[in-house]
């Protein structure tokens, strides 16, 4: 399943002997010396990179701190007599996949927004608070569940609520919201939709004094009982909607706590429909997710999901990055970028069906890898990612999310 046949593969025979010219900024000094077959210029070095090493050769730049900033071939960068500045690709790509179409939206009526205020939150009860992380993990993560029978919330897969901790902050006014990626399907954990659920991470941290400070609203979720009340706002959020299509294909990147809209996709996709409440949506398509963590006893929802990926192996597939006990290809810690790093030319393959969209949630910064490695992918066929992406994007095909 989801492999290149799906699309077409990459013309490796074609592209196999051809070299290309990688302009890179921001290497770290002495490690990043330019070597026989680097060039500096103006804050940028240049890498004659063969084909056979592209991979490689991104992972080595990623290691080193550098940002690849464009991709060229080296005998186009030759006909410019390889001067400077290289900062685009092809403009006409010569093989450049069709442009995406857009994707089918949702219409306005069907994405609930705003239906509680903050200066008129729902209320609701906490029904649940469970550890997330197992023992020997790092940090406290939960999952909560809170009970929204008595009021007008709805909210569908994708979507956010505020929470508004008790308290006042330092200057005695009342707590300022907080968002969080709602983890359950619009039908609830419990199927009767009257639930929604959370996944939530405390903030723990270090200050200057050493001190070791607590977030706000992820402490005060954290420490919630049952029979508890909670301030909800919201929902909110367009960005990670599910394709309306059901043949989608749905490539989930996510670190820690980005798992939870993903929480949601799957039980809409497999769960729900399983016990048949799910008339207006069966799922057909194929999703994939890749799934960054710390530690195995760091796998947020792994009995879940694993059971999904035993009882849907054609229409799940998981893949893990476990940060500290897998290593990437060049011996160092395993990162969800290394991961898609490993994957790219698949998922460049998948991502000229225009069936296929990717979503991306959790830690800010895990784009910059992930768009590296489609970077290095997108080249092979002298496709330029940003301007690739942008389509994307445009389509309503590329998702993201970071915090
Ligand atoms: P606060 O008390 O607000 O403290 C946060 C502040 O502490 C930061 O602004 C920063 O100034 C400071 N700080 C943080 N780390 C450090 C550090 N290492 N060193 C120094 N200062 C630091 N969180 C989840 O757990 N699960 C989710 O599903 C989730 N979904 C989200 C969805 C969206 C759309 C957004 C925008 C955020 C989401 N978050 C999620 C994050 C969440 O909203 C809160 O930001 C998070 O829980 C921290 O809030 P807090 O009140 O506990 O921390």
């Amino acid at each position: 399943m989801l492999n290149a046949s799906v699309a077409g593969g990459a013309a490796t025979t074609t592209y196999g002997n051809r070299l290309f010219i990688y302009e890179v900024i921001g290497l770290r000094q002495a490690e990043g010396e330019p070597s026989d077959s680097s060039i500096r210029r103006s804050g940028s070095t240049f890498f004659k990179v063969p084909y056979s090493r592209m991979n490689q050769e991104m992972q080595r730049i990623l290691r080193l701190g550098g940002k690849i900033v464009s991709i060229r071939p080296a005998e186009e960068a030759a006909a410019n007599n390889g001067a400077a500045p290289l900062q685009a690709a092809a403009e006409e790509p010569a093989a450049a996949p069709t442009p995406a179409p857009a994707a089918k939206k949702h219409s306005a009526e069907d994405v609930p927004v705003n239906i509680y205020r903050p200066n008129k939150p729902f209320v609701g009860k906490v029904l649940s608070n469970e550890p997330l992380v197992q023992e020997g993990g790092i940090g406290v993560v939960q999952h909560l569940t809170f009970d929204i029978s008595e009021g007008d919330l709805r909210y569908i897969e994708g979507q956010s609520i505020g929470i508004i901790p008790d308290g006042t902050d330092d200057k005695g006014k009342p707590h300022k919201l907080r968002l969080y990626s709602i983890a359950s399907t619009r039908h609830g954990d419990h199927v009767d939709d009257k639930t929604v659920s959370l996944c939530v991470r405390q903030l723990q941290y270090q200050n200057e004094a050493g001190e070791t400070i607590n977030g706000v609203c992820s402490t005060f979720l954290c420490g919630l009982k049952p029979g508890d009340d909670v301030k909800i706002t919201g929902p909110v959020g367009k960005e990670m909607l599910l394709p309306a299509d059901t043949d989608a294909n749905v490539i989930m990147m996510g670190t820690g706590t980005g798992i939870a809209p993903f929480r949601a996709y799957l039980w809409r996709m497999f769960k729900d429909n399983e016990r048949a409440i799910n008339s207006e949506y069966q799922f057909n398509g194929k999703a994939w997710l890749i799934f960054g963590i710390p530690t195995t006893a760091n796998i947020l929802y792994k009995e879940e999901l694993e059971a999904l990926q035993a009882q849907y192996p054609d229409n799940f597939r998981l893949t893990y990055a476990i940060s500290r006990e897998q290593k990437n290809e060049a011996g160092g810690r395993m990162y969800i970028q290394d991961r898609v790093a490993e994957h790219a030319d698949e998922i460049w393959n998948l991502l000229k069906d225009e069936k296929t969209h990717v979503y991306i949630c959790g830690l800010r910064g895990m784009e910059d890898g992930i768009d590296q490695a489609m970077t290095v992918a997108a080249a092979k066929e002298d496709v330029v990612w940003s301007d690739y992406q942008r389509t994307l994007k445009k389509a309503g095909r590329w998702h993201v999310e970071t915090y």
